[in-house]
């Protein structure tokens, strides 16, 4: 898969206005600052597909980028800071919530946590919502460059040991400054947006 085609597709205000030609998906989600835009961007070698913005919370539309035909990266909108107006953030709430449960080319999650306080109470809301959906996760924890080596390699484990109990999310460490993690995720990635189209072809192959 040759993510450095990835472009913009469409962005849905609603769950209804989401591509109805898709495939597979895989949607990212963060608090705020979390290096979710970073990520994606470090992800497809394009610095400026996802916009990084110093605002937090402004995106609040579901961005699509096709990375192949009818498959694409989704950017959930970030929160977590008091900024938006309450009834603003419910109705987000619900809308995401709304895409987790219903969006049936939905086929993974994957969750951006800053590494220096990974896990917080949006992440676990998102690992819930997600678990009920039957959800596949994995975990970035982003900034890695942040830590020194030991540290992050701690970090990493302090987080694997509490997904394996809370949620059986899969977990890795991420720096789009430092590079740390760009192939793992996009092996990810790959496996989840091809998985069925991989199975499809031996199954084809083996008859
Ligand atoms: P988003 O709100 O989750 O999309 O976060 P951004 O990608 O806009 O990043 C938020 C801030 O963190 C920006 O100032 C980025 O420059 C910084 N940042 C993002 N990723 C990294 C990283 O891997 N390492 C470091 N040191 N800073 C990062």
């Amino acid at each position: 898969m040759n993510f450095k085609q990835a472009h913009f597709e469409i962005s849905a205000p609603t769950l209804s206005a989401c591509p109805a030609n898709s495939l597979a998906e895989v949607a990212f989600a963060g608090r705020s600052n979390a290096g979710k835009s970073s990520a994606i961007n470090a992800i497809t070698g394009n610095a400026r597909l996802a916009r990084t913005s110093k605002t937090p919370g402004r995106t609040q539309l579901i961005n699509f980028f096709a990375v192949a035909e009818n498959r694409y990266l989704v950017d959930l909108p970030g929160y977590g800071y008091a900024k938006v107006a309450l009834s603003v953030r419910d109705k987000w709430q619900l809308e995401l919530e709304q895409y987790l449960r219903r969006r049936e080319t939905l086929v993974g999650l994957i969750l951006l946590s800053d590494i220096r306080h990974p896990l917080k109470e949006f992440d676990q809301m998102m690992i819930d919502w997600s678990l009920q959906a039957e959800l596949p996760i994995h975990v970035l924890l982003t900034k890695s460059d942040k830590l020194k080596r030991g540290a992050a390699q701690n970090a990493l484990l302090s987080a694997r040991a509490l997904l394996q109990k809370n949620s059986g999310a899969s977990v890795q460490l991420f720096s789009s400054v430092s590079g740390v993690g760009i192939d793992q995720a996009r092996e990810k990635l790959e496996d989840w947006l091809l998985g069925e189209a991989r199975i499809d072809a031996q199954s084809v192959s083996a008859k």
